[in-house]
């Protein structure tokens, strides 16, 4: 089976944010056991165990890897060694790769990402650490439906296109083409179809005939309402503004989603604002009772609900 870990299902800031005491962060800080605290968006998958693909670059990816023993070095490999046999990128935002820099200190990577990516990455100085040494950093283009090996795996993926576009801080580099900017990734292993969709700026058709030929489907939940952040803290966006179709709504995720013919359907990228993180809550209710799961760190495919 493959094996598939979140270690972080919290969207950018985390659960709690640093600056936010919003009733899901303050219930996060004060009854941890009611809202369980969560850290950004980090998966890891692996066919065998023991050879880790990192979904993205967590910027909690330290502790991250030193609170997981499967991503931790081993005494029986050389003195510096590390199973992270490579990294998939699926846009450039901050949340999504600040954690390559982390993991600098002469290591050898090898990064999957489409060659928009790549451009904004290298375009930025700071990453530039990861050329200290010849050959530190591998790129491998991939590019929307274009199927390719997670190097000796079995791992197949297939980058879905998504509309959405660079964050704005590396707007001038972006091309406004579907999946240049924003993919999300179809893996299959020994006939197990996941598909891992962290940001969905819009439920398409192909969205849908996607999520309908997997086992397992990791969604977008970072906002319930289209306003709940606008409304949380003034002069914030709206979500959809921001590339995230809410949960609710006739026009929302669980709405469109609600005929789906697939067994697992899980809620990820959840951000602390989310009233679904609250189990007390009319929200979460609605959510379980919709047939979703609730992301958490530690979740993983090989446990069943
Ligand atoms: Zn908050």
């Amino acid at each position: 089976m493959l094996q598939l870990k979140m270690l972080g299902t919290a969207a950018g800031g985390g659960v709690p944010q640093w600056n936010c005491a919003c009733a899901i962060c303050d219930l996060a800080r004060k009854h941890p056991q009611r809202v369980a605290p969560r850290l950004q968006l980090q998966g890891i998958v692996s066919g065998d165990g023991e050879n880790w693909f990192l979904l993205n670059a967590s910027p909690d990816l330290r502790s991250q890897i030193e609170s997981n023993p499967e991503l931790q070095p081993s005494r029986t490999q050389s003195r510096r060694s590390t199973p992270v046999r490579g990294i998939v990128l699926t846009g450039a935002d901050l949340d999504q790769v600040i954690g390559l820099l982390l993991l600098r200190e002469f290591q050898p990577l090898t990064v999957y990402a489409t060659p928009l990516v790549r451009d904004t990455l290298e375009a930025d100085s700071f990453f530039r650490m990861l050329h200290r040494l010849p050959n530190q950093l591998t790129w491998i283009e991939i590019s929307a439906g274009e199927t390719f090996a997670l190097c000796d795996s079995g791992i197949n993926c297939t980058p879905i296109p998504l509309a959405g576009s660079l964050p704005f801080y590396a707007r001038e580099f972006d091309s406004h083409l579907p999946g240049q900017a924003s993919i999300g990734l179809l893996m299959e292993f020994e006939g197990c179809r996941v598909a891992y969709t962290p940001s969905v700026p819009e439920i398409t058709d192909d969205l849908r005939a996607v999520y309908s030929s997997c086992d397992t489907i990791l969604v977008d939940g970072a906002f319930w309402s289209d306003t709940e952040l606008s409304e949380t803290h003034s002069g914030t966006p709206l979500a959809r503004a921001i590339g995230h179709v809410p949960l609710s709504g006739d026009d929302g995720t669980i709405a469109l989603l609600a005929g789906l013919d697939c067994p697992r359907k899980v809620f990820v990228h959840i951000n602390n604002t989310n009233p679904i993180l609250d189990p007390h809550s009319m929200e979460h209710r609605a959510t379980i009772e919709a047939g979703w799961e609730i992301g958490y760190d530690g979740w993983q495919l090989a446990q069943q609900p």
